[in-house]
């Protein structure tokens, strides 16, 4: 019997037996391999992203597809991969399409499940199910434990599409830890100047190195970004901080016209937003979630060996309550399922 850690309460793992899954219609099963912890784990297991409990976290993971479902292209029996985290109409290969799916935004599928967050158990188990169309296969060149940033990677690249940049910009990354060490990375790789903000120096340090153009901390963050840009202030900021104050933060630093780019999904509202700052400087405010895989898998095809830094440690499944709560003292925790 496979095993899963269920968090039971807020704060509580258990790691149980469960039935083995079989694979429906449209679905296939994998045998996980390794899967990352992210802010949104640590939100679910801290209780402020409420779910239904028990639940099985974990969204970004790789692993071995081991059964097919009716419907699925038998090819994907044996093969390496990641998955996208909505399990849509779409990626069930259903019939008809919601009006969402039906609309070119799958990713908003009304009648989507979540892998790991909403409704569909997640990948801190030995076994996983999943709509096929989620699936990537993962380059040989890229081992599956640094791909497990795939997901994360991809979610960085979304903030370009939603908030689309020349490479002229200068951009603002608030909270560059997880998620936003990958928005600066992908940021720097577009070419824009990039501001990292941090309270913690080692994240300043890292950014740099990551190739921020500055690092600073959140006191010194508007004269540095005013200094350079003639006092006009950022053209992008993007929130990373995890925090619901970040938004707040960015108000501060964005030009007139800007645009604001949240990312936090701490599942707790902003206080204190000002509203007439955003009216007046007619700032854009937009939120950015899922990406584009293929994009971040030739991203990892280049600079695998850069990005699995990035991953600061790694943990068995037995050890999922421990890792969940180290994970809020460091960058990337793995959980490693075999
Ligand atoms: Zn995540
Ligand atoms: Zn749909």
């Amino acid at each position: 019997m496979p095993r899963i850690a269920q968090l039971t309460e807020p704060g509580k793992i258990q790691i149980q037996d469960s039935p083995s899954l079989r694979a429906g219609l449209g679905e296939v099963i994998i045998q996980v391999k390794h899967a990352g912890i992210c802010g949104t784990d640590l939100a679910l297991f801290h209780g402020d992203y409420p779910v239904p409990l028990p639940h099985v976290c974990g969204h970004e993971f790789t692993g071995t597809v081991k059964q097919v479902g009716d419907r699925v292209n038998t090819q994907w029996t044996g093969k390496t991969v990641t998955a996208e985290i909505n399990n849509t109409c779409i990626a069930y290969n259903r019939q008809p399409l919601c009006s969402a799916c039906r609309k070119g935004l799958p990713s908003h599928c009304l009648e989507r499940t979540v892998t790991g967050i909403i409704q569909h158990p997640g990948a801190f188990a030995e076994e996983v199910a999943v709509a096929a169309g989620t699936l990537h296969e993962i380059p040989d060149c890229v081992d599956p434990l640094t791909a497990t940033l795939a997901e994360p990677l991809a979610a960085a690249l979304q903030t370009f599409n939603m908030s689309p940049i020349t490479g002229e910009e200068t951009i603002v990354v608030l909270g560059p830890g997880r998620l936003g060490i990958l928005v600066v990375f992908v940021a720097v790789l577009m070419g824009v100047k990039v501001l990292a903000v941090s309270r913690n120096k080692a994240k300043q340090d890292r950014a740099l190195d990551f190739g921020a153009t500055w690092a600073c901390s959140p006191d010194e963050a508007e004269v540095l970004i005013k200094k350079n840009t003639e006092g006009l202030g950022a053209d992008l900021v993007v929130d990373t901080t995890g925090n619901p104050d970040g938004i707040t933060q960015a108000l501060k630093l964005v030009r007139p016209r800007g645009t604001v780019c949240c990312k936090t999904t701490c599942g707790l509202p902003a206080s204190g937003l000002d509203m007439t700052k955003l009216v007046v400087d007619e700032v854009n405010l937009q939120g950015s979630r899922c990406g584009p895989f293929e994009p971040a898998l030739e991203i990892l095809k280049t600079h695998h060996d850069k990005l699995k830094n990035l991953i600061t440690s790694t943990r068995s499944l037995n050890d999922t309550q421990q890792a969940l709560k180290s994970a809020s003292k460091e960058n990337k925790v793995v959980i490693n399922i075999e």
